[in-house]
């Protein structure tokens, strides 16, 4: 048989040994200086804070849907982004053309490449956004910016502040993407 301990534990009071903290020690250890590769930033992140750039659009009373000043707004936030997002290509670019060495060390070479394809895929994303920019400028030109592709609604100011590019209102967005959401199970 198990003894039994019929003890009751007291719980000693909790002692808050104030350890005495060793001060930081501000090792200047030699390391090898730390390659900063470029903070990568999502560049959704980056293309609110450009669109932030333009303070949005404040219609006027009685103003109508899509004025001349309206599109002016638009064109000027459009052509903006697409500025930045030039730059944001021409970084990249430049970046990986910077980092062409190739490490021996297969650990390094492994993350390089996976640096390598994402900075692709975010240069290509860019670069499609780049060419919708460019319809959307050309829609404001054609008078059919800001009209829903599907239903010839206005998609909205406040919409178009948030995705300048969008071509459809939030109604025939959203149906859109539950049908997709459907047909991909
Ligand atoms: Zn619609």
């Amino acid at each position: 048989m198990v003894e039994k301990k019929s003890k009751t534990v007291k719980k000693a009071p909790v002692k808050k040994t104030v350890a005495k903290k060793a001060p930081v020690k501000k090792t200047v250890a030699k390391k090898a200086p730390v390659k900063k590769v470029a903070v990568k930033k999502s560049s959704k992140a980056t293309i609110a804070n450009n669109k932030s750039k333009i303070a949005p659009y404040k219609s006027k009373k009685g103003e109508k849907y899509m004025s001349a000043a309206m599109k002016k707004h638009f064109v000027a936030v459009l052509l903006l982004w697409k500025e930045h997002l030039k730059d944001e290509m021409q970084k990249t670019f430049d970046h990986l053309r910077a980092k062409g060495e190739t490490y021996a060390d297969p650990v390094d070479r492994a993350s390089q490449e996976e640096e390598f394809a994402f900075e692709l895929r975010t240069r290509d994303r860019e670069r499609k956004l780049i060419s919708k920019i460019g319809l959307s400028i050309e829609q404001i030109k054609q008078d059919d910016y800001g009209w829903c592709e599907s239903c010839g609604d206005e998609i909205g100011i406040k919409r178009l502040e948030a995705r300048p590019t969008a071509t459809h209102c939030i109604h025939c967005k959203t149906l859109d993407e539950i049908k997709e959401k459907q047909l991909n199970g």
